[in-house]
């Protein structure tokens, strides 16, 4: 009787503890506004570009095995997302299927926007102030890092506001795009707009901006001789370009890394370079995934995480933003590269993992992770179950059959169109958080949701 009264006191005990524990955080930030020595919120947001249910279920069944379950699986919040996304030139109509400009700039801003749009309003042309232009002015660091060009539509939403999302240099501000003409002359600096998206980045308050993208910073700023990389080393930014540098990076000094010309490599790829194919006259072969070789001297995504939390947390009692991007994980699905997106989730997944022990140390950081937009691959059977009926019956998209490590093929279908590029689709995705985020997150919420949730955990 005595022991079973011990071992009820001890659990008591321990049930009392977590309960101090999970109150704790939750007062962690209001407490941190008023005293100086509490720390800040911090803000960790990781984006999987086009990282829907189907991506996740895929390479989960890739590299877990089918019972296994990835970092993310282990989150303790999870929450549906509505994309929302609005016509151009009529603001009050819907449109169902969202680009990574406007899924961005609802995220960052709490704003729904049209495609294409940088953090601008429709019809109208406004900058909407970003969560990141909003931490700064609270005196806190931020910080976006991806494997995109950091031009590019997703980190580009946060801290730049332009009409079109491929004015991503000022050598491109008016050209024509698939037929149609791409006009941001208004944003040109010779009209009295902010220029072009590497210029309004290199003049940015970014303590650190990690990724590709080299290319739109070797072109001559507008009306000057100097680049716009010059430009971002005048605005006080310590510019490296190789992975050793970043290896080698100290804290202290606001950073832009530039490790390509324009989207870094991916890790995995198809056999001998292989892509889903047309099931003409039969299903394609099976194929392995493959190390990319082009990948080789990449940062991975957890390196750029690593360096752009020790920049941001180093002697910080202000606290920081920090948005995280694997970019292609969409990319090499509208390229039907299925292998390559799984390396690009299992980055983001390894990066997660590192971004938790962060949070372990640092209480008091939220950490998110989502999606933008749901995207073409879908997980079918690797042969119809009409095969065995005598007329051979295949998909109308493209399909690749992947042997999997555990054994097994699992087959891969793309088909939202026959050109060149699959597109996104208008799914829900998911959004998970860490314990900081219980209650936060209603088990279904719509994209702009998420920055009133971040701005209101930061106090801003
Ligand atoms: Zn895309």
């Amino acid at each position: 009787m005595k022991f079973i009264l011990t071992i009820l006191l001890v659990l008591v005990s321990l049930l009392a503890l977590v309960l101090m524990q999970a109150i704790t955080a939750s007062i962690v930030i209001a407490e941190s506004r008023d005293n100086p020595d509490k720390p800040a919120g911090n803000v960790v947001l990781i984006i999987g570009d086009g990282m829907d249910d189907h991506q996740i279920t895929i390479a989960r069944n890739y590299l877990k095995g089918v019972r296994g379950r990835l970092v993310l699986d282990e989150m303790p919040v999870r929450s549906a997302v509505q994309v929302l996304t609005i016509d151009e030139t009529e603001p009050t109509r819907p449109r169902f299927v969202a680009d990574s400009a406007n899924s961005a700039t609802a995220i960052a801003t709490g704003t729904v926007t049209s495609r294409g749009r940088i953090a601008t309003s429709a019809r109208e042309d406004q900058d909407i102030q970003t969560i990141v232009e909003l931490a700064q002015q609270a005196g806190m660091r931020t910080g976006l890092v991806t494997t995109a060009s950091v031009t590019d539509a997703t980190p580009a939403s946060f801290a730049a506001h332009i009409k079109f999302r491929r004015c991503e240099n000022p050598d491109s501000m008016v050209f024509m795009y698939y037929g149609r003409l791409a006009d941001c002359s208004k944003d040109q600096k010779k009209n009295g707009g902010p220029g072009s998206i590497s210029e309004q980045l290199a003049a940015s308050r970014l303590d650190v901006l990690l990724g590709g993208g080299l290319k739109h910073f070797t072109v001559n700023e507008e009306g000057s001789s100097e680049s716009v990389e010059r430009l971002a080393r005048s605005e006080g930014f310590h510019v490296i370009r190789t992975k050793f540098e970043l290896s080698n990076a100290h804290p202290g000094k606001r950073l832009l890394g530039l490790f390509s010309d324009s989207h870094l490599a991916v890790r995995l790829r198809g056999e001998n370079g292989r892509s889903a194919e047309k099931p003409s006259p039969g299903l394609p072969a099976p194929m392995a995934c493959e190390n990319n070789p082009a990948y080789k001297d990449t940062p991975s995504l957890k390196l750029m995480t690593q360096k752009a939390l020790e920049i941001l947390s180093h002697g910080n009692g202000s606290g920081f933003f920090l948005m995280i991007e694997s970019a292609s994980i969409d990319k090499q699905s509208h390229q039907r590269n299925a292998c390559g997106s799984i390396g690009e989730l299992a980055q983001l997944d390894e990066t997660l993992a590192y971004v938790l022990k962060f949070a372990d140390i640092h209480p008091e950081t939220l950490v998110v992770v989502t999606a933008d937009h749901g995207q073409a691959a879908q997980l079918v059977p690797s042969d119809s179950l009409f095969s065995g009926r005598g007329i051979p019956v295949y998909t109308p998209g493209s399909m690749v059959r992947i042997k999997m490590p555990g054994g097994g093929e699992m087959g891969i279908n793309y088909a939202t169109n026959e050109f060149v590029a699959e597109e996104h689709t208008g799914v829900a995705v998911p959004l998970y958080a860490n314990d900081i985020g219980k209650g936060l997150f209603r088990p279904f919420i719509t994209q702009p949701e998420i920055f009133n949730i971040i701005r209101s955990f930061l106090g801003l």
